[in-house]
């Protein structure tokens, strides 16, 4: 049973619902969610539901018809993400463990956590204490491996991954882990799961040999009871079936069946899935496409000569390649592979804007908060802002750290106005992300498409779904400057002729209902956005300047020479006419290059001789 909490609710009204679930004899578990509030009873109560929905401070009641409840989307609508330190898991990012199946010595294991660091992985995978098949097989190194690992993470920043195989452990493992593993073998040791659900720290679950998942979901079940460890990552790693091909088989059906049952992030393990290197970078891919929040993947220096499960570990080069299909598969789901340890720079300033907001234009919900939090993380605080040029005055005021801005649609083309607000505005573009935009139609409950009159619609939005509002002459298209917005405008009229563009997430955060989902006339539809902020970043590989030229023959060809001359690949040339100055132009341009510092000062210093006016907007780590 599960009692939804009216909104508003008071702290003292919480404290006494809990107290009439103990007393009814079951525990209350309070789950505090953005959308709403509820507390699940666990365990046989003896009360009715009608005493719950009596108590002050609910607003209902529903049963939980499954045998889980803490783990259940009914429970906890919205996603579950995993925090790891300022990692996490279940967000926006795609996550990639990787290493070893076991510690096999203290060398071998810091010379691949060298080698993972720098490819851009962040958590490192390895076994300490080993479960295998065979009494007289390698069994791990135990404490001593746990401490190579903590060494490991001293080194490299990696975040620790291993596995714990008996209850008497789970605080040992704890310890040193930052991620504690119950493997497959060990997925219905119900003593392990009870000491897992006492610690503070995630655990990794990984699907059983021949688990059903709701058998799966009721072992997490095990771990979220007592209320005190709410993260649990599910692990597909490949079940029994008649198959002997590969070692076992990936169930990948299960990935979809997951997000739809479970809050609960999931990751698949190819490695153990196939038993086979050359199946596992397919089937990570797979996995990816499937809506996996992330893969784990074993990898050895010399698989070869590996201890255990050589024949599935990928080298070195093999994991490389994967994780650059990973970077270009991801944004396709609308995810990202972060990499960026990989690049020449790391971002400026990153982290920081955890503790300063970051500025966006529009409500909670919009496309630009979600670039904001792809580009830092899931942990990062956004401000809402009703215009771009607020955006730019939060960052030049010295309100957010950091401002977030789209300047160009592979279907709508520039956002002209941002473009201009770079000249005006004293700022740095420190970075950029690209993101794949997934509109929809979104209406109140009981509205039928063939109900709709009017659509409000972002101009942008608005380009970018053409085709559909081509189709249906019979709509007014009425301009908004918030796509969230337009949602929460059409909820609060209650109109059941109205529709508005937004993004799914929108119409979940306003409890809308969608009438149909990816309307964008074209489904490679991206949005390129940029951070700016006040301090420039140190470093990066492109570089973003505006300039004008004087009005005579070849002065823009003197520019572009010298992009030439200097090595600097130009990506883009955009001119835009300056304002007050008819018939007058400004050019923007985007180079890329990987040159040192020196050298881009001399190409600017060229670049001014040949400019009547010169603003380099910022040179930053270009997004893949
Ligand atoms: C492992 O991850 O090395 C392992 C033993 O996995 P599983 O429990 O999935 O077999
Ligand atoms: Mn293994």
């Amino acid at each position: 049973m599960i009692l939804v909490l009216k909104p508003g609710v008071a702290v003292a009204e919480i404290r006494a619902i809990e107290e009439a679930v103990r007393r009814a004899g079951a525990s209350p578990v309070l789950i505090e969610g953005k959308e709403r509030c509820v507390v699940a009873v666990v365990g046989a109560a003896r009360a009715d539901v009608r005493e719950f929905e009596l108590l002050a401070g609910v607003s209902q009641v529903l049963r939980v018809t499954k045998p889980y409840k803490l783990a259940s989307r009914e429970v906890k609508p919205e996603d579950t993400i995993v925090r790891v330190g300022d990692l996490s898991i279940g967000g926006a990012q795609v996550v990639v463990m990787a290493g070893p199946c076991a510690v096999e010595n203290r060398k071998m294991l810091l010379e691949t956590a060298q080698r993972l660091s720098g490819m851009g992985v962040t958590f490192l995978r390895a076994g300490a204490f080993k479960p295998r098949t065979s009494p007289y097989a390698f069994q791990g190194l135990g404490e001593e491996g746990l401490r190579i690992l903590a060494e490991a993470r001293e080194a490299t920043g990696l975040r620790i991954v291993t596995e714990v195989m008996a209850p008497d452990k789970v605080e040992l493992v704890a310890r040193y882990a930052d991620v504690l593993q119950v493997g497959a073998r060990n997925m219905q040791n119900f003593d392990l799961l009870k000491e897992c659900a006492q610690i503070h720290k995630p655990i990794l679950l990984k699907r059983g040999l021949s688990a059903t998942v709701d058998e799966w979901l009721q072992s997490a079940e095990y771990v979220l009871q007592a209320g005190k460890n709410r993260d649990v990552i599910l692990c597909e790693r490949g079940i029994r079936t008649f198959e002997t091909a590969t070692r076992n088989t990936i169930d990948l059906n299960a990935i979809p069946v997951l997000h739809e049952r479970t809050h609960l992030p999931v990751i698949v393990d190819p490695s153990h899935g196939t038993g086979v290197r050359a199946y596992v970078p397919p089937m990570a891919l797979a996995a990816v496409a499937a809506g996996a929040d992330g893969v784990m993947v074993e990898v050895h220096p010399d698989p070869e000569k590996a201890v255990s499960d050589g024949p599935q570990s990928l080298t070195f080069e093999m994991l490389e390649r994967l994780l650059r299909d990973l970077e270009v598969i991801a944004p396709v789901m609308g995810r990202r592979l972060d990499l960026s340890s990989k690049r020449p720079a790391p971002r400026p300033a990153r982290g920081k804007a955890h503790g300063d907001a970051v500025a966006f234009q529009g409500e909670h919900g919009a496309f630009s908060e979600k670039a904001a939090r792809q580009f830092f993380g899931d942990a990062v605080k956004t401000s809402p802002s009703p215009a771009f040029r607020n955006v730019f005055e939060k960052v030049t005021g010295g309100e957010c750290e950091f401002g977030i801005l789209p300047v160009e649609n592979t279907l709508g083309g520039s956002i002209h106005q941002n473009y201009d607000l770079l000249v005006e505005f004293d700022v740095h573009i420190v970075g950029e992300t690209k993101l794949r935009v997934v509109h929809s139609l979104i209406a109140n409950r009981g509205t039928r498409l063939e109900d709709i009159r009017r659509i409000y619609a972002h101009p942008q939005a608005a380009a970018q779904c053409e085709k559909l509002l081509r189709a249906h002459p019979e709509w007014s298209v009425l301009q908004v400057y918030d796509t969230a917005g337009s949602v929460k405008m059409i909820k609060e009229e209650k109109a059941l002729d109205a529709g508005a563009i937004a993004s799914a997430d929108a119409a979940r955060r306003f409890d809308m209902e969608v009438l149909k989902e990816g309307i964008e006339s074209d489904p490679r539809n991206y949005t390129r956005f940029i951070v700016v902020s006040r301090e420039p970043a140190k470093k990066g590989d492109k570089v973003s300047l505006v300039y004008g030229t004087a009005n005579r023959p070849g002065a823009l060809f003197r520019t572009l020479e010298v992009f030439s001359k200097h090595g600097m690949n130009l990506a883009k040339l955009e001119s835009r006419p300056i304002a007050g100055k008819p018939w007058e132009y400004l050019f923007y341009v985007d180079a890329i290059e990987d040159l040192p510092n020196r050298q881009v000062a001399a190409a600017l210093k060229a670049l001014r001789e040949h400019t009547t006016f010169l603003k380099v907007l910022g040179n930053y780590p270009s997004a893949p």
